[in-house]
């Protein structure tokens, strides 16, 4: 009898937060932010086996999402600094430059926010491309896979091909460390995945969009759509095996929820959708 009336307050419990996911929390948009772009001589860096020669532009986008909860940031470009050189900035390598039409800081306010503002600060890992803003935002809660956090906050972050003062400001966040999935409202409208491979904590952002539905995030899981057709990874990636495991395994959730990846560096791709200060539902 006792356990029939817990499991009957259980039922209720569960329709009770069915229905407040359903009627106050969801994503109301998705900014989708400029946040540079990484001109390289030759792709097949990135595309084993094919391109061989030929240069590229990768694209390098923010996303800001506005949920009925609050405001969370996914990614913070290429550095601010870098637009006001005019010639981007080449890496000492020699391999990419990359170039900053537009600050971050600037395009949020454009769109009346405030680093402040952002209390849920997540990225899909932590290359300079991703993180080169990282520390504008003090004042969110950091999420990070244990695995990417020990590398950035370790004794050798260079080894992952980290740069520390990109985290410098950020190091005493509060920080939420994951060892898996995380609903980041509690409703199910945003959650991050992991998928390893890229780097040793490589995640990705599952977005349940208003009108266009459930949206994939890749970060840099997958940096072309040719290589998502081909489930085909950079060489230098942290492990080759994990990234194309990542690959399937978030290709099957997309095909049982029936959502969409939006590639960060696919500039042909990205090409087709709305940028802030407009925004997509
Ligand atoms: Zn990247």
């Amino acid at each position: 009898m006792y356990a029939r009336v817990l499991g009957l307050a259980a039922a209720l419990l569960a329709g009770c937060a069915q229905m407040a996911g359903d009627r106050v929390s969801a994503v109301e948009r998705m900014y989708v932010i400029n946040c540079g772009e990484n001109h390289v001589k030759d792709v097949e860096r990135w595309t084993p086996g094919v391109n061989k020669g030929k240069p590229w532009v990768f694209s390098n986008h923010c996303y800001l999402i506005r949920h009925t909860k609050g405001l969370m940031l996914w990614d913070t470009g290429n550095a601010d600094r870098i637009a006001a050189l005019p010639n981007g900035l080449t890496a000492p390598s020699g391999i990419i430059t990359a170039f900053m039409r537009k600050p971050l800081a600037e395009s949020l306010k454009e769109i009346g926010v405030a680093p402040a503002d952002i209390r849920h600060f997540a990225m899909s890992h932590s290359h300079g491309d991703h993180s080169g803003n990282a520390n504008l935002f003090t004042a969110a809660t950091l999420y990070m896979q244990t695995t990417e956090y020990d590398a950035v906050f370790g004794a050798e972050p260079q080894k992952f091909g980290f740069a520390a003062a990109n985290f410098e400001k950020i190091r005493g966040n509060p920080a939420l460390k994951l060892n898996g999935e995380h609903d980041v409202f509690g409703d199910g409208a945003v959650v991050i995945k992991p998928a390893p491979g890229h780097t040793p904590g490589h995640q990705v952002l599952v977005v349940r969009l208003p009108k266009t539905g459930p949206v994939v995030l890749s970060g840099d899981m997958v940096h072309l759509t040719d290589n998502w057709n081909a489930k085909r990874a950079p060489s230098f990636n942290f492990n080759v095996e994990q990234s194309v495991r990542s690959m399937r395994e978030i290709e099957a959730f997309m095909q049982k929820n029936g959502a969409k990846l939006w590639i960060n560096h696919d500039r042909e791709q990205s090409a087709g959708i709305p940028k802030a200060p407009a925004y997509v539902e």
